[in-house]
């Protein structure tokens, strides 16, 4: 019996009792490898004795000071950590206790830069099919996973959907990865012609595609192509590198590999790595200018800039600079992807084995041939999951979408301190 509310209404799931580097350890004494992270998040591992240390000098010293009093050192210290190794142009950050709070924010930040600007009319958003971007009602509204949204429809604001970059089910035969990119590219342009560009603020998307699709990477030259029909239309780019930044692809932001800078960029699991809730909404010079000029940002959270969760950001980031740990995620994604794809490439249930450094993911098809995804009705991620659990093995699979748009796809983010087995 339980009196928690959870995920699950009749849950079945173990209880955690302990953890140390890429384990966790249930009640029971039974070992899980966390090849997964949970969701992404735990890109150190467990227990790693930096950061413990960080956190319990930081708890010794100054647990919580409420930001309309104070600022504190170690908010500083994480920002200016933050914006030294920020895209192009990022100047100032807003503290966090998750990704769909930095998404929110970053929605808010959007429409009160325009507001500023003397753009008061703007107010749509653009965004793509089968996203996700957090269950807030803000972020809800963002995300494109229809299975998701459909609950709370009536309750969301109006959000305009393109469809995403998604090589394996929409590159036409004979075409070439560029014409493709540059295809789903243009589709954003359609799409603020249609709605008038005067009235949209943004266009928001992950860099990498996660939680709901599984480490689809973007064509090359998308991001460029996107980047400069937003420029060319005047609307904001915020790229939500929430699962996807802070070095899971092997470079510290995602974007990096895609040549572009965003305007409003949106991070939170790796940041901390789960030693603490921490996200964080980065922005452009030219964004904190326009705030400047107004006043005040009109918004707020009793968390923002927590000590302890910012403690947590700078140790983390702290141990994988000194232990060049984003070389070993480029080393340890290649070995990954070859050994998955060796293993599992010619499996007849799976359709494509795709990622990023070690953000990686195998779509699960019933017939390769024709992609056609499994009926939804099956709950295969779910069977894969508990298989997985049953065996030690923590992995992030997902459902497909019921409309067939994409299939079941089972997501591996293993901590960054991971290493090879013959
Ligand atoms: N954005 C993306 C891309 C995510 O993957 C997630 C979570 O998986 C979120 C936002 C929401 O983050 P949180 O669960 O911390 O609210």
């Amino acid at each position: 019996m339980t009196h928690i509310l959870h995920r699950n209404i009749r849950p079945t799931m173990p209880t955690a009792a302990s953890s140390k580097g890429i384990r966790i350890t249930d009640t029971n004494g039974k070992e899980y490898i966390d090849a997964s992270g949970g969701a992404a998040v735990s890109c150190l591992g467990h227990a790693h004795p930096d950061v413990t240390k960080a956190l319990h000098e930081q708890l010794d010293q100054l647990a919580y000071a409420h930001t309309s009093f104070f600022t504190t050192s170690v908010a500083e210290e994480l920002a200016d950590t933050l914006i030294k190794d920020a895209p192009d142009g990022i100047s100032h950050v807003y503290f966090l206790s998750g990704g769909s709070e930095a998404i929110e924010t970053a929605l808010k930040i959007a429409r009160q830069y325009f507001v500023e600007i003397g753009q008061p009319q703007r107010r749509y958003v653009i965004a793509r099919d089968q996203s996700y971007h957090g269950n807030t009602l803000g972020a809800l509204a963002t995300g494109g996973h229809a299975g998701r949204r459909k609950m709370f429809a009536p309750m969301l604001f109006e959000t305009h959907h393109i469809a995403p970059c998604y090589e394996y089910r929409h590159r036409q035969a004979g075409e070439s990865l560029e014409a493709y990119g540059e295809r789903a590219a243009n589709l954003l342009e359609a799409k603020i012609q249609e709605l008038g560009a005067e009235n949209v603020i943004a266009f928001v998307a992950e860099t990498v595609g996660g939680a709901t699709v599984g480490a689809i990477a973007p064509a090359p030259g998308y991001f460029k192509r996107i980047r400069e029909i937003c420029d060319r239309h005047g609307i904001l780019l915020i790229l939500d590198e929430v699962m996807c930044g802070m070095g899971r692809t092997g470079t510290l932001h995602a974007c990096e590999q895609d040549g572009i800078a965003p305007d409003i960029m949106t991070i939170a699991k790796g940041l901390g790595g789960g030693y603490q809730p921490i996200g964080a909404t980065l922005m452009q010079q030219k964004i904190f200018d326009a705030f400047d000029k107004g006043g005040n940002f009109l918004h707020g959270h009793t968390y923002v800039g927590h000590p302890m969760a910012c403690a947590a950001g700078l140790a983390v980031q702290k141990v994988i600079k000194r232990d060049k740990l984003l070389d070993n995620v480029k080393q340890m994604g290649g070995l990954l992807h070859r050994r998955l794809s060796e293993r599992f490439g010619n499996h007849p249930h799976v359709g494509d084995i795709r990622g990023r450094g070690l953000f990686q993911a195998i779509e699960l098809v019933a017939d390769r041939s024709s992609k056609t995804p499994f009926d939804a009705k099956r709950n295969l991620h779910a069977r894969v999951k508990a298989a997985a659990m049953a065996r030690g093995l923590m992995c992030y699979p997902s459902g497909g979408t019921a409309d067939g748009k994409n299939g079941d796809h089972v997501l591996l983010a293993p901590p960054f301190i991971v290493d090879a087995v013959a």
